[in-house]
């Protein structure tokens, strides 16, 4: 499976490290056109308001909206997953707005800007590793989004049909099992 980092800014080679321990071929996305080589996208944490600024500016913003329109796999990560909601706490403009979901950007206060832990994930048999860094959380899922794990009774996985967001880091640790948790989405995608 080739899996494709969108590469403007933000932790991409951490993430194609991960999708190859996973078994998948990770490919760094600059260009739109580059989207119809790929099984999977992966977003991954940065900054939002940057991201999602290069996004525009490149044409990635309809491109990915359609890319997962026609079913294609798209995977969120921390400021990813702020890319991917369809609504942001603040008022602020989402970016993609893909996913029925309200965002809250560096959620867990300055005491706690960055830490890790294990977690309960559904699909996922034990405890997955975890790295958070001016984390956000998923606020409130509205239909047709399922919750795959809670921190602190807050949620921060969720996966709606082929959308998956996460509020943390998995390409910071040697836990891959996420990253192969998309790789089988992006696999079932193309049965
Ligand atoms: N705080 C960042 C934002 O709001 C996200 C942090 C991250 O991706 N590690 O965009």
């Amino acid at each position: 499976m080739n899996i494709g980092v969108l590469a403007l800014q933000g932790a991409v080679a951490e993430h194609i490290r991960s999708i190859e321990l996973a078994g998948g071929t990770g490919v760094a996305v600059k260009k739109v056109e580059q989207l119809s080589e790929i099984d999977g996208l992966i977003i991954p944490g940065g900054e939002s308001t940057t991201i999602g600024k290069l996004m525009r500016k490149y044409g990635f913003i309809e491109a990915i909206r359609e890319y997962a329109a026609q079913g294609n796999p798209v995977f969120g990560t921390c400021a990813g997953m702020i890319v991917l909601a369809e609504r942001l706490e603040g008022n602020e403009e989402p970016h993609l707005g893909l996913m029925n979901m309200t965002v809250a950007r560096n959620a867990f206060g300055r005491q706690r800007e960055s830490f890790e832990t294990d977690l309960d994930v559904k699909g996922i048999d034990t405890p997955l590793r975890a790295v958070f860094i001016r984390a956000p959380l998923i606020k409130e899922v509205g239909e047709g989004v399922e919750v795959l794990s809670i921190y602190n009774g807050e949620i921060v996985t969720a996966k709606q049909g082929n959308l998956l967001a996460s509020s943390y880091h998995p390409e910071l640790t040697d836990d891959y099992r996420l990253h192969e948790l998309f790789i089988r989405m992006a696999k079932e995608r193309g049965q």
